[in-house]
């Protein structure tokens, strides 16, 4: 998930009165936000980008997350669908490199701005993959932490992954294999990157964003501890021609990769540092807050450490209780 936030304080002046919401306090029921976000993305340009031979990215230009796109020998897999409304958008853009049909859909996470094409391409019967705990997030109401509380609704039955997996699972479509992996409680609790293992090329969902530091879906599961060991184990496995496409921004290498990662152990270990100090909350945000760039974006600075404070004490309290 990612609010732009220029584009979410136009939207929130769209919205009806009484749907605004606010960066603090009690979830509310906004539905109209995510509704009122799906009607402006109609109306965004996106760009089709070719990286490989038959892989490329639909990058958009709102919030919505990238889709991955592998043309196979039989058909096309789609990672992430972005949103409903621009289904017939995606299969225009689809349309000027093959002729082949969408054989496959595979969600990397249960989050709207990722999965509402579900709905379209789901009433076609394209078979559309996740890890099961994604589907099982699908099929319920979930509130979801951002920059504002955010209602997700549950998904019409169409809309629902039909094939899920728990560990791993690999599709073999002509000389390319793909390969899902699963990040347990990393961004969320149902997390698959996918590994197109012949071109080298990664699709990291919301594990690895670009726009600054990370939303990590606390009530879903995620964890800022196992989205850097997920990050870390993307790093072990990449070399210098390794390509991973991020939830959300361009195209990166292992650098930049490296560079995100090495941002989230920092914020980590500076909390750690100052909890077991006995600091107050307050005084971590503030002296963690003086040792980041005041220009880094993405979830606010003040609540993302206060997460990660959050985070480090059920780390240190389940670590104490193991020993
Ligand atoms: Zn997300």
């Amino acid at each position: 998930m990612k609010g732009l936030r220029a584009l979410y304080c136009l939207l929130v002046l769209t919205l009806p009165a009484g749907a605004q919401v606010k960066d603090a306090g009690e979830p509310k029921e906004n539905t109209q936000y995510i509704d009122t976000l799906a009607l402006s993305m109609g109306s965004i340009p996106e760009k089709l980008i070719k990286i490989h031979e038959n892989i490329y990215i639909i990058s958009p230009n709102g919030i919505a997350g990238n889709t991955g796109v592998f043309v196979g020998d039989n058909g096309v897999y789609l990672i992430d669908n972005q949103w409903s409304v621009l289904a017939n958008r995606i299969k225009q853009l689809l349309q000027t490199i093959t002729s082949k049909p969408i054989k496959a859909i595979i969600n990397t996470h249960y989050h709207f701005d990722h999965t509402n094409g579900n709905i379209a391409f789901g009433a076609e019967k394209i078979p559309i993959v996740a890890h099961a705990n994604t589907r099982l997030r699908m099929m319920a109401k979930q509130v979801i932490r951002g920059h504002v509380y955010e209602v997700q609704q549950p998904y019409p039955a169409q809309a629902l992954p039909t094939i899920t997996f728990t560990d791993k699972a690999e599709f073999h479509e002509g000389n390319e294999t793909i390969e899902l992996l699963y990040f347990k409680n990393a961004h969320t609790d149902g997390d698959a990157v996918v590994h197109f293992k012949r071109a080298d090329i990664y699709h990291t969902g919301d594990i690895f964003v670009t726009y600054g530091l990370p939303v990590i879906d606390e009530d879903a599961g995620g964890n800022i501890f196992s989205m850097i060991e997920a990050v870390d184990t993307l790093l072990a496995r990449a070399d210098d021609n390794t390509r991973f496409i991020p939830g959300h921004g361009p195209l990166c290498s292992k650098k930049e990769l490296l560079v995100y990662r090495n941002l989230l152990a920092f914020i980590r270990d500076q909390v750690m540092i100052l909890y077991r100090k006995g600091k107050p909350l307050a005084q971590i945000i503030k002296e963690t807050k003086d040792k980041l760039d005041p220009n880094l974006s993405g979830t606010s600075q003040e609540k993302f450490i206060a997460q990660v404070y959050r985070m480090a004490q059920s780390h240190i309290k389940s670590r104490a209780k193991r020993e």
